[in-house]
């Protein structure tokens, strides 16, 4: 594929055959030549064919993995590896309109957060490339006569399994932290978006990443994505997707006994005081609902309102959904279509769930004539309200669909937010800097944001879930620990 663009007075490109495989530096077909169709979510039209990858591929990788780490990307010293990762960011930046709309046609994201993600991969491989040589072990006071220090060495080669609804800020997360520590990573992006996983291996071929340092093998989960799991010359895991991969991708991995970090699902609350400043939220209570068609870990799908303001909070929220726009997203629309037929159905199901057992919807933005039949649209829907114990205030949906609740007193917040099998994100919306502070240590979850959400990606900021939502963290600093392994030294030299 040459996704092109123009840009300035340049055109810019992407070159790459999205029907190869990426092993070792070279761009190869799978075996057999199989390859899977890709479809437009947005008009269900087919885009193009990738590469069906087979485990055949996946061990050709590994090994491609395992002999970068002997040879030059082996060798190279913390800030050359580092000087490589700001090369790829600068690269990244300069062809963020060419993937935001490879973006934009793959999964369906609304061009401007397809930018949002590119920008958010070109700073993970900035701020990665800048940390590479930053990270220091510890001297450690021990016996007399003799010195312990610690360092901080790469697992070797790491395995990346990556979902469909944020393939670019995924890959940068931890792609990205892999990759500045010295480990030799095995990509494996999701069957219905891999594109621009494609699109960042060129962009690190022509950046001089050594071969075999990234390796990217598109190709069905329970194919290349479970070879990947259970093979033995893997020494850690990141997964990225549901509960349910999630567990089968920490079983495989048990039985090699290596680490994984699990990024799963969520049902994550914003909480809603009545002395909150409402101008400020209002925006973040729709948008994080929302965004990216609701297909987001973090989405805030409940939102848990103080009894007094219920009402309020409500008919405020319903008059955003009314005027949502919906459509196409290479139109740059609100909110694009689900990204499969398979996603419409389950969230239609959701809602036919919530007509039956008679919740009300409180605010709905219109499908608008002419959408492609096609395509797999469903219109954002605000229900209010719902009580705790109910499916759709339990499950996650993974579409436009949020639920709100009411609460009285902080103690009955707490119940309600922690009251899922799920703990990612939370938001406390308060003037109340001592209120802010209590929820936010009774939160059980991996981020709690105090009169905000999402804080701008946060990729500075570690994130991870505690219960189903998954273990271990990426982002921030704290992913470079992730992707590396602690080695004690002591020495005796009296
Ligand atoms: P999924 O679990 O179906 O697929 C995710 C990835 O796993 C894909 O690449 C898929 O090919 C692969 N896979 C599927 N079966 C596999 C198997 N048996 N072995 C190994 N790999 C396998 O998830 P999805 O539907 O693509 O993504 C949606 C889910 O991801 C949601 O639950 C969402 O909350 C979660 N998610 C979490 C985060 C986070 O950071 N916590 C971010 C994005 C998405």
């Amino acid at each position: 594929m040459a996704a092109t663009t123009p840009r300035g007075t340049h055109m810019q490109t992407i070159d790459f055959d999205t029907r190869s495989v990426f092993i070792g530096g070279i761009w190869q077909p799978a075996s057999f030549g199989r390859t899977l169709p890709l479809i437009n979510p947005s008009d269900g039209s087919e885009l193009t064919h990738i590469a069906r990858g087979s485990p055949a591929e996946i061990d050709a990788a590994v090994h491609a993995a395992q002999a970068a780490l002997e040879g030059p990307w082996g060798l190279l010293s913390a800030a050359e590896r580092g000087r490589i990762l700001l090369r790829m960011s600068a690269r990244v930046v300069e062809l963020a309109d060419v993937l935001a709309r490879m973006e934009a046609l793959d999964v369906g994201k609304p061009v401007k957060q397809g930018m949002a993600d590119a920008m958010a991969l070109a700073r993970y491989l900035e701020f990665y490339g800048g940390a590479a040589d930053k990270v220091m072990g510890e001297t450690i006071p021990f016996a007399n006569g003799y010195t312990a220090l610690t360092l901080r060495e790469p697992h070797g080669v790491t395995g990346h399994i990556v979902p469909w609804n944020y393939p670019m800020q995924i890959i940068g997360r931890s792609v990205g932290a892999a990759l500045a520590m010295g480990n030799a990573c095995v990509l494996k992006p999701a069957e219905e978006a891999c594109l621009t996983a494609l699109a960042f291996a060129r962009i690190a071929q022509d950046c001089g990443l050594p071969a075999g340092a990234l390796n990217v093998v598109p190709g069905l989960g329970e194919e290349a994505g479970a070879a990947l799991t259970r093979h033995h010359g893997i020494h850690h895991i990141s997964f990225t997707g549901s509960v349910a991969v999630g567990q089968l991708v920490q079983a495989a991995a048990a039985k090699n006994a290596v680490p994984v970090t699990l990024e799963l699902g969520g049902k994550s609350p914003q909480i809603v005081f009545a002395d909150a400043d409402l101008d400020a939220a209002l925006p973040f209570l729709v948008n994080a609902g929302i965004q990216n068609a609701g297909q987001t870990c973090s989405a805030a799908s409940r939102i848990l309102v103080e009894q007094s303001i219920f009402e309020r909070v409500v008919k405020l929220m319903a008059e955003r959904y009314k005027r949502l726009v919906v459509g196409p997203a290479i139109d740059d629309p609100d909110v694009g279509p689900l990204i499969s037929q398979r996603q419409r159905e389950v969230v239609s199901n959701y809602l036919a769930i919530a007509r039956d057992s008679g919740l009300r919807v409180a605010g709905q933005a219109e499908l608008p004539a002419g959408l492609p039949p096609a395509g797999c649209y469903v219109a954002p829907t605000l229900l209010a309200p719902v009580r705790d114990d109910h499916r759709l205030a339990q499950e996650e949906i993974f579409g436009p669909v949020q639920v709100v609740m009411s609460f009285d007193g902080e103690a009955d917040a707490i119940a309600q937010a922690n009251g899922t099998p799920f703990g990612l994100v939370a938001g406390v919306w308060t003037r109340d800097g001592s209120r802010a502070l209590r929820m936010a240590r009774k939160l059980q979850c991996g981020q709690v944001f105090i009169n905000n959400y999402g804080a701008g990606g946060g990729i500075e900021l570690p994130f991870g879930g505690v219960k189903h939502s998954g273990h271990g963290r990426e982002k921030g600093f704290e992913a470079l620990y992730g992707f590396s392994t602690l080695k004690t030294i002591a020495i005796k030299h009296d």
